[in-house]
């Protein structure tokens, strides 16, 4: 089954209002044949207006990095599923795995937000991936699984299909080590056959599955033609225009 393409670029805590309109504006023009692939920046919050203004007119969207639960109240410095609709936010990604190690969330508290991301028409970004330990101790699968389930917990098969997964396998993070293709796609089978076990196989057949890890220009190709990879969660090499361009561009080109 044919799933299009997204490729998703997660800016991290990189470019303010400023820098966001200018790179936004560069994809923008780099980007106006492309047809046939989803397309998504994901800034900084306070540049997630300036952002969606700046893609006007093209099919460039906008994501947010991270939302909490609740939809208002005492909770500072927090944003909820509201704030990032008044910015016309399309997709929030949940779960990155610098927020589990960094900001130590949970399963259980990734849960949360992807419930109340899906009962309010935001597509989550679900990110899961084990560690180089939990690789080098034989524990992907078992890992994998686990975030998975946890995180998915109470999600209908009906709102499931609005669902990306996106495996970040953690070393391969920032660190210029990629998944090979092979490496990927098992695990990518893997977390496919999970979701037909969850959610049957029609709605396990609709959702995408992004890598993220250390993809740019030069590795996208080979790892887009695996059969259960189906877009890109892009860090580093979404801030230059240019490469982040090359990398929609060989997806369109494998859509055609
Ligand atoms: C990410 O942070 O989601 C990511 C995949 O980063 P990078 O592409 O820089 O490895």
């Amino acid at each position: 089954m044919h799933r299009k393409f997204l490729i998703a670029g997660n800016w991290k805590m990189n470019n303010g209002i400023t820098d966001s309109v200018a790179l936004v504006d560069a994809i923008k023009k780099r980007t106006m044949e492309v047809r046939f692939v989803d397309m998504l920046v994901c800034p900084p919050f306070i540049a997630l207006g300036a952002a969606y203004g700046a893609a006007a007119g093209s099919l460039l969207k906008i994501g947010a990095q991270n939302m909490y639960h609740e939809a208002k109240g005492a909770f500072t410095g927090e944003v909820s599923f509201s704030m990032l609709r008044d910015c016309n936010v399309s997709y929030v990604i949940l779960g990155h795995s610098e927020r589990r190690t960094i900001f130590d969330e949970s399963d259980e508290f990734i849960n949360k937000k992807v419930c109340v991301a899906l009962e309010n028409n935001l597509l989550p970004i679900l990110c899961i991936g084990e560690t180089e330990a939990e690789r080098e101790k034989g524990a992907t699968f078992e890992v994998v699984e686990k975030q998975l389930k946890g995180c998915l917990e109470n999600v209908s098969s009906k709102r499931a299909k609005d669902l990306t997964i996106a495996y970040e396998p953690v070393w391969a993070i920032g660190t210029g080590k990629t998944a090979t293709p092979e490496i990927a796609q098992e695990v990518h089978s893997f977390i496919r056959g999970k979701l037909v076990e969850i959610f049957g196989k029609n709605v396990a057949n609709s959702v995408r599955i992004l890598y993220g890890g250390s993809m740019k220009a030069a590795n996208v190709e080979a790892l887009l033609s695996q059969p259960d990879i189906d877009g890109g969660l892009v860090g580093g090499a979404s801030l230059v225009a240019e490469e982040f361009c090359s990398m929609i561009e060989v997806a369109e080109k494998l859509s055609l």
